[in-house]
């Protein structure tokens, strides 16, 4: 199958390469993403291959048809930034990887939790500099604080049992009760409520419009002060001018996020020698209890590897017409 593979670094084009030595699928990257600027690059193949930040609304999908794209890929769980109905109205199937490490996401968000924290990143740059005092370095004990966990899913269920390891209460709010985390000792909650009680709160739920903004001015005034907020999940859970209020007011006292509302034009580029036009990015960086990390979390050996094993299967799947379970309906 002739694959046209967009936003493709050159670290992800070594794993789908590996999956692809027989050449069963003919890959062409780019490294630019799919957009209205960009689909005419996708004629003459049978299906293109996506990540989060390409941007396939009506128009894109309406020029993917007429190109006769048979297969929208998501090298990703999330499908966001797909219009399914669209697609399927359109006759293009839509493949994702559902679940590649779910450990990568989950552990990156303790790595933000652990960084505020203890601020590890604060003592890594002063001790270069010869600076050995501990002022505004303290930090408090994770054993015996109360963890909301928004989403227990797959990420979210990993992320639980770790905090559970520190010794944590874990409180959480989802559509679906998890009777295995029941069992180790999971509270389940209504939202308002984990809100009141969490000190830390990790958001692990897939963004949809019943979610967008989940997080905004009436959460957060229902939340306690000081509380630390974790997003690893979509940048649009949270309403980024709301935080933003909440951590002036000291509402928020630690945010660490890996995604943002606004990534798509920023995350993922260099844009060290640019002027960053994002007010809200900028104002957000400006804050010392504000870690952003650029959309890394699922960025290890481990989930690269399983991100092209799966995503070359798709390919495989797709052409033999076999009826896969990564299929977005
Ligand atoms: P999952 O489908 O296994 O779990 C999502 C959970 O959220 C489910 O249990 C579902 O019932 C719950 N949910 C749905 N709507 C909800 C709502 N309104 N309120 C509360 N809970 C709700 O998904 P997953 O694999 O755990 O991934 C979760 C999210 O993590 C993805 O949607 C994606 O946005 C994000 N993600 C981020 C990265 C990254 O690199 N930062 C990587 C992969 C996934």
């Amino acid at each position: 199958m002739k694959v046209a593979v967009f936003s493709t670094k050159y670290y992800e084009r070594e794993f789908l390469n590996n999956y692809n030595k027989d050449n069963k699928h003919q890959l062409t990257f780019f490294e630019m993403a799919l957009n209205t600027q960009t689909v005419h690059l996708a004629t003459d193949f049978d299906a293109v291959s996506i990540q989060l930040n390409d941007k396939v609304d009506a128009a894109v999908i309406a020029q993917l048809s007429k190109s006769k794209i048979r297969l929208i890929d998501l090298r990703s769980a999330g499908y966001d930034n797909v219009d399914v109905k669209a697609a399927l109205k359109n006759k293009i199937t839509i493949m994702r990887v559902p679940a590649y490490s779910p450990e990568a996401i989950a552990e990156h968000a303790v790595a933000l939790i652990l960084t505020l924290d203890r601020k590890t990143h604060k003592a890594y740059n002063r001790v270069r500099e010869n600076n050995f005092s501990l002022q505004n370095l303290m930090g408090f004990n994770l054993n015996g604080k109360t963890i909301g966990v928004v989403g227990t899913g797959k990420i979210g269920a990993v992320f639980c049992n770790i905090m559970l390891g520190f010794g944590c209460k874990i409180v959480a709010f989802d559509l679906i009760e998890s009777k295995v985390l029941i069992r180790k000792g999971v509270r389940y909650m209504a939202f308002d409520k984990l809100l009141e009680t969490s000190d830390i709160i990790s958001i692990h739920c897939p963004l949809t419009p019943k979610t967008r903004h989940l997080l905004d001015k009436k959460a957060f005034a229902k939340m306690k002060p000081g509380v630390m907020l974790i997003n690893t999940s979509r940048g649009a859970l949270i309403k980024t001018s709301d935080a933003i209020t909440a951590l002036k007011k000291g509402i928020l006292g630690y945010m660490g996020i890996d995604v943002y509302e606004g990534e798509q034009k920023i995350f993922f580029k260099d844009l060290s020698a640019a002027v960053i036009k994002d007010d809200l990015i900028e104002r957000l960086m400006s804050f010392n209890n504000v870690i952003i990390t650029p959309h890394q979390a699922f960025f290890t050996q481990e989930a690269l590897n399983e991100i092209a094993r799966i995503t070359i299967g798709n390919f495989t799947d797709f052409e033999n017409g076999v009826h896969s379970e990564n299929e977005v309906k």
